[in-house]
């Protein structure tokens, strides 16, 4: 795919709107469209890369990245206290349906496991 298709290049580059809650030089979050929870926010690397599957070792600190912002915008949006779910889905399988990477942050109500 053309990054110039991308759903998420084209949030990143602000070419389509969202409603974002942090941005950095390498990383944009916001609000999922359809939230599976009371906070469900997407934390999305500016630079295009489909899918965990092909991310590689030079995206080490990007993806520490990924990790540490949710933490933080997990804090700041009040659900750190009682507990969120990060979710990352790779592939078919896995139910990614946007082939740009990204980090699912979850809260706001009792999560069941095992996941659908
Ligand atoms: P996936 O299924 O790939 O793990 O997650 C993709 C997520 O992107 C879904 O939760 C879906 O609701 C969200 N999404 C799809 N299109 C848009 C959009 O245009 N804007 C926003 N903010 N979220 C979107
Ligand atoms: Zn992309």
């Amino acid at each position: 795919m053309n990054v110039t298709d991308c759903l998420f290049c084209s949030i990143a580059s602000g070419k389509i709107p969202a409603d974002v809650v942090h941005e950095s030089e390498t990383l944009i979050a916001f609000r999922d469209i359809n939230p599976q929870a009371p906070l469900h926010l997407l934390i999305v690397p500016k630079q295009h890369i489909t899918s965990l599957d092909t991310a590689k070792a030079p995206h080490q600190s990007l993806l520490g990245d990924m990790v540490l912002v949710a933490a933080d915008l997990a804090r700041t949006e009040s659900v750190a206290g009682h507990g969120y779910r990060t979710v990352i889905n790779t592939g078919v399988d896995g139910g990614q349906s946007v082939d740009h990477l990204h980090l699912h942050l979850i809260g706001g109500r009792q999560m069941e496991w095992p996941p659908g």
